[in-house]
């Protein structure tokens, strides 16, 4: 097994999702490989660390019981039945509107607070699939003119490119991911021996450092984006800065 096919497998392996023979060639891959080891282990504390109960919020019985039964009652009024999601969506409307307002708000806040979580760790875990990669990228340029319509048909909405080589920040090429279900663009520069990820998002992150890395969120051209990488802040700043100025 080799290095990109292992770090392929790594989620699938922690989520016991692999095969008895996929599960030991990637065993003795990472019991050889130090890179794929310290790939598995950083993922595995990630996960450890997002399962903690105190981010989780259950709901108390009596609230299950009420939306039950409110989503039961409303059925018949509908003439075709609708998906079940959304009898508990409405059904929750009236719940908390029926005197739980500050505990949707406050499990809201919860939810949001779990995705954005969830957004981080697959940001950190894509870059860090990518350090561990044998190549970072899925096309190798520093011709903006090649990277953007790379991306033409791939993603929804290609990004703005830009070189920064003059000032220390080479573009070095760019790769599709995925962050949750969704397919993004990634732009990938170098500085030095950094390897630094603009992540192209639907969505704003929150800034986060985890193990020595950082995530912050910026604006690509009107485009939400995260940067993701290991340099020091005072680098990282001077790069946000650059790229959030279309020139
Ligand atoms: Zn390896």
């Amino acid at each position: 097994m080799d290095c990109k096919t292992a770090q392929g497998l790594l989620e699938a392996y922690l989520d016991n999702e692999l095969d008895r023979t996929e599960a030991r060639e990637l065993e003795a891959h990472a019991d050889t490989c130090a890179e794929c080891r310290a790939a598995l282990d950083r993922l595995d504390a990630l996960r450890r660390s997002l399962r903690d109960t105190s981010l989780r919020y259950t709901a108390p019985p009596t609230l299950r019981e009420r939306i039950t039964a409110t989503a039961d009652a409303e059925l018949p009024r509908s003439r075709r039945p609708m998906p079940a999601s959304w009898r508990i969506a409405a059904a929750c409307v009236l719940a908390f509107g029926a005197g739980g307002l500050s505990v949707h708000m406050w499990n809201s806040a919860q939810s949001t607070q779990i995705e954005q979580e969830q957004l981080a760790h697959d940001l950190f875990a894509s870059h860090w699939r990518a350090l561990a990669a044998a190549s970072p990228v899925d096309v190798i340029s520093s011709d903006r003119h090649t990277v953007k319509p790379w991306f033409a048909g791939k993603v929804g909405q290609a990004p703005l490119v830009q070189d920064f080589a003059e000032q220390g920040f080479a573009l070095a090429g760019g790769r599709i991911d995925y962050v949750g279900a969704q397919r993004v663009a990634v732009l990938v520069y170098r500085h030095g021996q950094h390897l630094i990820d603009v992540f192209v998002l639907p969505q704003l992150p929150r800034p986060e450092q985890m193990q020595g890395y950082s995530l912050r969120p910026t604006m690509l051209d009107a485009q939400p984006a995260a940067i993701v990488t290991d340099m020091d802040p005072t680098e990282l700043a001077r790069f946000a800065e650059l790229l959030s100025t279309k020139r």
